[in-house]
């Protein structure tokens, strides 16, 4: 290949987990290419997951807000009214301003974007076709594999993309359903839910195991389900579904529950969100001698993300661990920096995550099932929303802090937060772990006045039942 071809590093993906690892290797003086077949960078999460369903939910908890909170502020507004297209048009003009930014952030790193389909042709080359078919090779050193995951498409009720479908067109509906079923109680499932709740659907959620977001703390998992339930969404749990009748416009889904009983539901639009498996197909994997796992589709690696192939390495969704952005991008450093012989590392213990209902739900460490089952010996303090006074203000007092601490030592083991702005205040729980601080810890330090974060402060008082305003 002409020298104008020849890499450090070839990453394939411009997700988060790629396009960060491109930007840190650049910035630690690597020759770096990134491919993307999509027709603008940032992966599933700017272009189809994170950010515009964030967009969506803001909108949408907005509109809800009109109809429900603003006349008991003392907000008169005289006829509220949905412009869904606007609303749609708002959601790409964020994406957009986003994937717009990170052709600038490449260009500020001299990394070059190659729009195309790659396929690893060896160790150390890459052939990418482009969209008229053309191919090129790329040579390189090193190949980096952050080529993501895609929605797990059920057989027996197939996505169409019109009526069946994944969150990907969920994004998009041009019109509100009349009554949307969702197929799987998960993170997905319920944000996406909750936004065409909020603009007037009926939402129907069906989930094959007894609880939803079962990964959560089952007490703060179950305030979030009853939440939903007041916000007016269904569900039928431990509800297998066995199939979907299209006709025309309409879908008829059928499930299972537990107890053998046939339930039918008619209904305008069906999202199938039961998870997302890892995205090989077309890579070249197998040629390439790179092993992929035969029952997840991931792509094992060793601690310095490598895979059996020495020169060929992946992150993000693609390997095992949680499927979340801020855990592909902290690969993507880790990644970066190991190939530049420096000491990268992600601490797997405290990736947070968070379901952006409203209120929101974040965590951080382990569950209160997860130390019983551990047998560790461990103190619980909660904290409600209801006395903090931010809260008030906000008329925002639904919800609750749980810390869990070591019983001898104090040293945080987990929090789960239902509440306000939870995705932003799980942020102080993650840093206290990370610096294996204790909850006394939490209790000593200075929290702005009134802020919703007294409510975490309060609960660390509280794992020694010293709580002031409990
Ligand atoms: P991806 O972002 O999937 O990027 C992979 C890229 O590789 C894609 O652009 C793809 O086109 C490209 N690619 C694949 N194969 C090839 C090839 N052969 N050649 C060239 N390019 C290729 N996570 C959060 O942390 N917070 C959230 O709020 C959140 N919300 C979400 C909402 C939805 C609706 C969805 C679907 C996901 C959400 N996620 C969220 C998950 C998050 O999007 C993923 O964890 C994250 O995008 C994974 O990053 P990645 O870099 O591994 O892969």
């Amino acid at each position: 290949a002409p020298e104008s071809n020849r890499y450090d590093l070839v990453v394939i993906g411009s997700g988060p987990g790629g396009y960060v690892a491109a930007i840190r290797a650049a910035q630690l003086g690597m020759k770096v290419a990134c491919v993307e077949k999509r027709e603008s960078l940032g992966g599933t999460c700017l272009n189809i997951g994170c950010i515009p369903s964030k967009a969506l939910l803001d909108s949408s908890e907005l509109y809800h807000l009109a109809h429900t909170k603003f006349a008991k502020h003392g907000i008169k507004v005289d006829a509220i009214g949905l412009d869904l297209p606007a609303m749609l048009a708002r959601k790409d003009t964020v994406v957009k301003s986003l994937t717009d930014g990170l052709k600038f952030l490449f260009k500020k790193n001299k990394i070059e974007p190659v729009f195309g389909t790659a396929r690893v042709a060896s160790g150390e080359s890459v052939v990418v076709r482009d969209a008229k078919g053309v191919e090129t090779t790329l040579e390189t050193k090193h190949i980096l594999l952050a080529t993501g995951s895609a929605p797990v498409n059920l057989p027996f009720i197939p996505f169409n993309g019109k009526t069946i479908v994944s969150s990907t067109e969920a994004l998009t509906f041009d019109r509100v359903p009349e009554h949307l079923v969702v197929v799987g109680g998960g993170y997905i499932g319920l944000e996406l839910g909750s936004v065409w709740k909020r603009l007037g659907a009926k939402v129907t959620v069906i989930e094959f195991l007894p609880r939803i977001v079962p990964m959560a703390d089952l007490e703060v998992g179950t305030l979030l389900h009853k939440s939903l339930i007041k916000q007016g969404l269904e569900f039928h749990l431990e509800t297998k579904v066995t199939g979907a009748k299209v006709e025309g416009d309409r879908v008829t889904v059928t499930a299972e529950t537990k107890d053998g009983k046939v339930l039918t539901v008619p209904c305008d639009r069906v999202l199938v969100a039961v998870g997302r498996r890892p995205h090989t197909e077309g890579l070249g994997l197998v040629e390439a001698g790179v092993t992929v796992d035969p029952k997840t589709g991931k792509v094992p690696i060793d601690a310095h993300y490598r895979t059996n192939v020495p020169t060929i390495s992946a992150i993000g969704d693609l390997v095992d661990g949680p499927m979340l952005a801020h855990k592909a991008e902290d690969e993507g450093v880790a990644f970066a920096e190991i190939l530049a012989g420096k000491a990268g590392h992600v601490d797997y213990n405290t990736i947070p995550s968070v379901i952006y209902t409203w209120p929101e739900m974040a965590s951080v460490g382990i569950t209160e099932e997860q130390a019983k089952e551990r047998k560790l010996e461990y103190k619980v303090g909660k904290y409600p929303f209801l006395p903090n006074g931010r809260a008030k203000a906000m008329d925002e007092t639904e919800g609750l802090v749980k810390i869990l601490a070591d019983a001898k030592t104090d040293r945080v083991l987990g929090v789960h937060i239902f509440g306000p702005r939870a995705s932003d205040l799980i942020a102080e729980a993650v840093t206290i772990m990370e610096f294996a601080g204790s909850a006394e810890d939490i209790a000593r330090i200075s929290h702005a006045h009134p802020t919703l974060s007294e409510a975490v402060r309060e609960a660390a008082m509280a794992v020694d039942r010293r709580a002031i305003h409990g």
